[in-house]
């Protein structure tokens, strides 16, 4: 197996999880909305911040509404054991911790 399939598996195993992850926020009354709430950019103050999405969703129309909205930006599939867990809309500054 070359190395471009194990990180395309790997994708796949991420993609997964990541979506699990996500509806089971949703089912279990959403802690992700209330720390959102409290959220603000340690870089500009603002308030208007995004969670970071790492891996690739398999389904993007789930997603575009809250990507829309500016609830969620897609990470990518480079996931390390120091990934940002928030974005700023308005800067970009990213920060936090992936706590999954
Ligand atoms: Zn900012």
């Amino acid at each position: 197996m070359d190395r471009t399939t194990d990180l395309q598996n790997l994708c796949t195993i991420i993609r997964t999880v990541h979506l699990e992850w996500k509806l089971s926020q949703r089912i279990l009354g959403d802690e992700t909305i209330m720390e959102e709430s409290i959220l603000q950019c340690p870089s500009c103050n603002n308030k208007n911040i995004a969670t970071i999405f790492w891996g690739y969703p398999s389904d993007m129309s789930e997603l575009e509404k809250e990507i829309d909205e500016g609830k969620i930006v897609i990470g990518g599939c480079l996931v390390t054991d120091h990934d940002p867990k928030w974005e700023c809309n308005s800067c970009h500054h990213r920060w936090g911790d992936r706590d999954d």
